[in-house]
């Protein structure tokens, strides 16, 4: 018996498996012929994957059964956050200009750090206004503030429409434009290998993941403080707050309202697709990096907990690090998610054609339609 048992086991079972298992795919292949690359690994490590806590919910039940699972997945994710302290702000600067103020503050946000924001003010309100929260990307500060100095700067922000803080406050309404964590005047030890702008993400998300804290968690941390500061704000509309940004701060758009509900509509450009087709398969800054994410959703899963809340989502379709091909999938599915929860008219997206830039195309549409103004 216990021969036949041997037997079984290192002779015949093995010949099974090799008349039945035939080698049919790349990874069975010889790797002194071919060595295996990291990248192939991690691409057959996400085609197995399937995430954990994707929304398929076909009613609101099992939409708000989903979103008790998912909404502490991510807020877990997004990590540690700073101990609150109390709301202080500094007053900096001003500066006149034809149709606003625009106030530098510094907002304390936690006890060693002072989130600096160029606050803008329309001239002549008369009554309580929405308010925009604006997030920079890897550009930094300065061109979104159309503060360039060069022409090329200038041309930049222009072309890219940057400078969408400046362009909502000459259309009247009230915007913080924060200088992100980790860049300009806030950055730390800088990034080797860039010279175009200062800035430390490397560094600070090393520092954060170490701690139990995400760059994006931190910077949208920052955010809220600065929803606390506008709160204050005797022209600010408390209950009409948004929040809007490009890249970087696109992905920052895109975690704040889930922290947030105080965020009654986001626009996220140029940084909505999936994290398959763009960060994990593509140099990106790290700083972008939500560690686990993958085995629970995808990035329109992330959106999806802004529902019933209006979203535009704003996508150059050659936007070759965030591949419009995957923001259409992620769109179809949002658009899904807002049907069944009866609000389709909440969820819109300006696929335009351009490349990694923002777009007014229908900013100011989708604010009116929203917000009334
Ligand atoms: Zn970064």
């Amino acid at each position: 018996m216990h021969n036949f048992t041997a037997l079984t086991r290192n002779l015949i079972v093995p010949l099974l498996s090799c008349l039945f298992l035939t080698p049919t795919n790349a990874a069975d292949r010889d790797p002194a012929e071919k060595p295996f690359t990291v990248t192939e690994s991690y691409q057959r490590l996400a085609d197995t994957m399937e995430p954990l806590q994707a929304w398929q919910a076909t009613n609101k039940a099992e939409h708000e059964a989903w979103r008790k699972q998912f909404h502490p997945t991510v807020t877990r994710i997004l990590g540690k956050m700073p101990e609150p302290v109390p709301l202080e702000v500094k007053w900096a600067e001003k500066k006149e200009f034809d149709t606003f103020t625009r106030h530098k503050v510094f907002i304390r946000t936690e006890a060693a750090y002072w989130a600096p924001v160029y606050y803008f003010v329309p001239h002549n309100l008369k009554k309580k206004v929405p308010a925009i929260v604006c997030m920079h990307g890897h550009s930094g500060i300065v061109p979104y503030i159309d503060e360039g100095k060069t022409k090329a700067d200038k041309e930049k922000t222009r072309q890219s429409e940057l400078d969408y803080a400046v362009y909502f406050a000459k259309h009247g309404y009230i915007t913080a434009a924060i200088v992100m964590r980790g860049w300009n005047e806030t950055a730390g030890d800088q990034d080797r290998g860039v010279s175009h702008t200062k800035r430390s993400c490397l560094q600070m998300t090393m520092n954060a993941l170490l701690i139990g804290s995400t760059p994006q968690g931190q910077r949208s941390w920052d955010a809220m403080r600065v929803i606390d500061f506008l709160q204050t704000q005797d022209q600010v509309d408390p209950n009409r707050i948004a929040a809007a940004g490009l890249s970087g701060g696109g992905a920052t758009a895109m975690y704040l309202p889930i922290l947030d509900e105080r965020v009654k509509l986001t626009m996220i450009a140029g940084a909505f697709s999936t994290y398959r087709a763009s960060y994990y398969s593509m140099p990106h800054c790290l700083c972008q990096c939500m560690p686990e994410m993958m085995r629970f959703g995808e990035m329109s899963d992330v959106v999806a907990l802004h529902a019933p809340r209006p979203v535009l989502l704003i996508n150059g379709i050659e936007d070759k690090i965030f591949p419009i091909a995957a923001a259409r999938e992620g769109y179809a599915k949002l658009q899904q998610v807002y049907q069944v929860l009866d609000v389709e008219e909440n969820i819109d997206a300006d696929f335009f054609q351009g490349g990694h830039r923002w777009s007014n195309n229908k900013s100011l549409d989708f604010l009116k339609q929203h917000f009334g103004e």
